[in-house]
C-alpha cells in the first residue's frame, strides 16, 4: 500500500512515450514473441500496440482496467525480485483515465475474443468478437480531458524521439521478440526476434555500427555481464546508443554510462559517446528502485565496486579487439 501511495496515478502517464512503455511492458509480460507498434503524430493522435501474447481472459477484461486490481508489489525493493515488468496494476486504469482505449483481446486460441472500449475511465462498449490470440490496444485522444497536460507536450518530433528511444532499448533488452515500429506509415524499426542482440543492433543503428561491435563477457562473484560495445571508431554525438539492462530491465544510470566511457579512456574523442548494449545480471538485493519505478532509475548497493568492475570488463573487451 505504501509504494502504491508513493506513485500518484497522474505521474505514471506523463506523455505518449509513457503510454507506449506501459503497453509494451504488458505485451512482454504476456509472453509475446511479436510486438507491432503503430504511432501517429508522435503518439499524440494514436498509439497502437498489437501482440501475440497470452491475451486477457474474458473474466479478467474489466478488472484489468481497475486500479490496483492486479497489484503484485508491497515494497520498492521487490521490484527486481519479480519476473514481470508490470507490478502495480496501475497502468491500464491510468491510461483509461486520460485517453480513449480500444482493447481487442483473445486468450483461448479459439478465435473468440472481446472488444472493450474505455472512455474517461468508464466502459463504453463491451462485446464478444472474433480475434486471434493476443492483445491489440489502441489509445487515442490522449489527455483529451486534461488539457493542461496536453499543453506541455512538445513537438511531434520530440514525442516520437522519446518513443523510438524507448522501443529501441526494449528491442535490445528482448532480442527474442520481433518488434516493429511504424510512425505515420513509415517503418522505423523491424527486428526479427531471433534472439541475436547484434542483429537487433543492426536493425537499430545500421550495419556499420553492428559490424564494429565487440563482445563483452565477464563474471564476478556478484555480477555477470554480456553484450556488446562498439569500437571507438564509431562513436556518436549523443547518448542514445548507450544501453544498460539490469536483470532484464532497461535502466538509466549515469554512473554506469560514465564507467563504460572511462573504459574507452583516451580513445573516446571529446563530446562523443560510445554505442554499447550491456546486460548485467546480479542478485536482486544488490539493486534498488531510485525515486520512481516508471522513470527507469536505479540505485546499486555496491555501486563503486560494480562501476569499477564494468569499466574493467569493457576495457578488457576493447583491448582484446585492438591487439
Ligand atoms: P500490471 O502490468 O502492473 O499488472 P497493468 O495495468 O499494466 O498492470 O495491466 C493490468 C493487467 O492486464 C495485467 O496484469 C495483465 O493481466 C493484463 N494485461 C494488460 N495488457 C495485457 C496484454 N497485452 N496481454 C495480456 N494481458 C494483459
Ligand atoms: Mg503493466
Amino acid at each position: 500500500e505504501h509504494i502504491a501511495n508513493q506513485i500518484a496515478a497522474g505521474e505514471v502517464i506523463e506523455r505518449p512515450a509513457s503510454v507506449m512503455k506501459e503497453l509494451v511492458e504488458n505485451s512482454v509480460d504476456a509472453g509475446a514473441t511479436r510486438i507491432d507498434i503503430t504511432v501517429k503524430e508522435g503518439g499524440l493522435e494514436l498509439i497502437r500496440v498489437q501482440d501475440n501474447g497470452s491475451g486477457i481472459a474474458a473474466e479478467d477484461c474489466e478488472t484489468a482496467f481497475q486500479r490496483h486490481a492486479t497489484s503484485k508489489i508491497s515494497s520498492g525493493r521487490d521490484l527486481f525480485h519479480i519476473r514481470s515488468l508490470g507490478f502495480r496494476g496501475e497502468a491500464l486504469p491510468s491510461i483509461a483515465a486520460v485517453a480513449k482505449v480500444r482493447c481487442v483481446t483473445s486468450a483461448g486460441g479459439d478465435g473468440l475474443g472481446r472488444l472493450l472500449v474505455m472512455e474517461g475511465g468508464r466502459v463504453r462498449e463491451y462485446a464478444d468478437i472474433a480475434a486471434d490470440q493476443g492483445t491489440d490496444m489502441t489509445v487515442t485522444d490522449l489527455f483529451y480531458n486534461t488539457p493542461a497536460r496536453l499543453k506541455y507536450m512538445k513537438t511531434v518530433q520530440t514525442e516520437l524521439g522519446h518513443i523510438s528511444d524507448y522501443i529501441y532499448r526494449m528491442a535490445l533488452a528482448h532480442p527474442g521478440i520481433a518488434f516493429s515500429l511504424r510512425h505515420n506509415d513509415n517503418l522505423m524499426l523491424q527486428t526479427n526476434g531471433d534472439g541475436d542482440m547484434r542483429q537487433t543492433a543492426a536493425a537499430i543503428y545500421g550495419v556499420s555500427i553492428a559490424k564494429a561491435l565487440v563482445p563483452v563477457e565477464g563474471e564476478s562473484p556478484d555480477y555477470r555481464v554480456t553484450g556488446y560495445t562498439a569500437k571507438p571508431e564509431v562513436t556518436r554525438a549523443n547518448r542514445y546508443g548507450m544501453t544498460t539492462i539490469i536483470n532484464g530491465r532497461y535502466v538509466r544510470h549515469f554512473g554506469l554510462n560514465q564507467a563504460v566511457m572511462r573504459a574507452y579512456h583516451t580513445l573516446l574523442p571529446i563530446n562523443r559517446f560510445p554505442v554499447f548494449m550491456l546486460r548485467i545480471e546480479m542478485d536482486p538485493s544488490l539493486v534498488d528502485v531510485n525515486v520512481h519505478p516508471a522513470k527507469l532509475e536505479v540505485r546499486f548497493s555496491k555501486e563503486t565496486e560494480l562501476l569499477a568492475w564494468i569499466e574493467q570488463e569493457v576495457r578488457r573487451a576493447l583491448g582484446a579487439m585492438s591487439h
